[in-house]
């Protein structure tokens, strides 16, 4: 008998405008556009996905070196509008949680959390809400709309770059700095696909916002530097191991457990793909993929921070040379778990590290503003500023 999982379906595929926005192109798509549709020569193609990525413009007339009959044209038939800024929340230590508001008017969160003097990691959301009903997930609590464009997810990085940019040359001016951007004292690091949604859900728009967002003409962001999780879903993964994409970005799997019956209970899509069938999928990525591999476990007082537990996970993750970060769990009323004491915390992380594991303890980063792993639910008040520059431009 199949088991049945409690993923819910989709109220809405992505809408297809008929005007396609600029922003979700890859150079390669835009190249087709602007020969085949606006009957323009090649090289105007780089030039539009420069105006669009590196100056970020949304109103054709900034185009200035395009001949104005093709700037009408563009106008014409192409989208260049981003999404609304709609509330942003800035935590004690200094992450920041952005909403934004979707054309057709759904509310979605990233989140900008400082890993350095200068470099920020930015996490993004790949769909409205989520239909993977993960138990420690308050995204599970949303009801799952649609999947996000490509374009909607290039604009969640380039609104981040636009505040790092504004912060940037704020100092700059303070500091006397340069207008180059490699000067510019703070920068967007480190890009996770770890939001609100499961990319694997939405693939051909989150490969599609990579290509655009590490292609040399635009944000140029380092391909390595991008890492997309999954909830566990087995023919995605599978499909992602096939896919040039996987050659080139980070892939971290939400383990949060080390036997099917937790998992089962944790993670519902266990009850279609449980462990063995999920390791099984990560085992087929290619060589060089899962060298850069990443497990996540959420630590659940009581449910899976067992010393039991660390060994069984050493057990099942040992061959793969990879990392695993161990995030214990951020409370929110969605989920009926608690955050394990320091003393449970301390104790799987020694059994592990004994165990010969290449674990990491992630401390939350913006939980007092709804922000930090498994909060995202389109809640959270705003914080205190950091003091840092970025305080500059808060709305909230
Ligand atoms: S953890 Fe990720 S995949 Fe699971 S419900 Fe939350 S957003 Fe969806």
């Amino acid at each position: 008998m199949v088991a049945l999982v409690p993923i819910r379906k989709p109220a809405r595929g992505i809408p297809r405008p008929l005007r396609p926005n600029l922003r979700g192109l890859t150079r390669i798509q835009l190249e087709t556009f602007v020969t085949s549709k606006l009957g323009a020569p090649r090289f105007r193609a780089d030039q539009i996905f420069e105006w669009v990525h590196r100056h970020r413009a949304s109103d054709v007339h900034e185009m200035t070196n395009l001949p104005k009959p093709l700037r009408s044209l563009i106008d014409e038939h192409a989208d260049l509008r981003r999404l609304e800024r709609h509330g942003d929340f800035v935590a004690r230590d200094g992450t920041r949680k952005l909403r934004l508001r979707t054309l057709d008017g759904h509310y979605i969160e990233s989140v900008l959390i400082p890993n350095d003097q200068r470099g920020f990691t930015l996490c993004v959301s790949s769909q409205v809400g989520c239909s993977m009903t993960c138990r420690f997930c308050a995204t599970a609590s949303l009801t799952f709309e649609r999947s996000l464009a490509a374009w909607e997810i290039v604009d969640q990085i380039e609104q981040a770059q636009d505040l790092l940019e504004q912060a940037s040359q704020r100092e700059g001016r303070d500091h006397g700095r340069s207008d180059d951007p490699e000067s510019w004292p703070y920068r967007l690091s480190n890009v996770v696909y770890m939001g609100m949604g499961e990319p694997l859900h939405n693939f051909i728009p989150v490969k599609a916002s990579v290509e655009i967002v590490t292609d040399p003409k635009g944000a140029a962001i380092t391909a390595r530097r991008i890492t997309i999780s999954t909830s566990g879903l087995v023919p995605a993964i599978e499909r992602f191991s096939r896919d040039p994409l996987s050659a080139q970005v980070g892939l971290a799997v939400s383990l949060n457990a080390t036997t099917d019956d937790v998992r089962d209970d944790v993670m519902p899509i266990n009850l279609k793909w449980p462990l063995l069938a999920l390791l099984n999928a990560v085992r087929a990525l290619p060589d060089a993929r899962r060298r850069d591999l990443t497990f996540e476990y959420v630590l659940l007082s009581e449910v899976n921070d067992f010393e039991d537990d660390a060994h069984r996970l050493a057990d099942l993750v040992r061959e793969f040379d990879c990392h695993i970060n161990v995030i214990p769990f951020n409370p929110h009323p969605h989920a009926p778990y608690k955050r394990p004491s320091s003393n449970r915390v301390r104790r799987f992380m020694d059994v592990a590290k004994r165990r010969g594991l290449r674990v990491y303890l992630r401390t939350p980063r913006g939980d007092d503003i709804g922000a930090a792993c498994g909060q995202l639910a389109l809640e959270g008040e705003s914080g205190q500023a950091p003091a840092a520059p970025l305080e500059e431009g808060r709305t909230t």
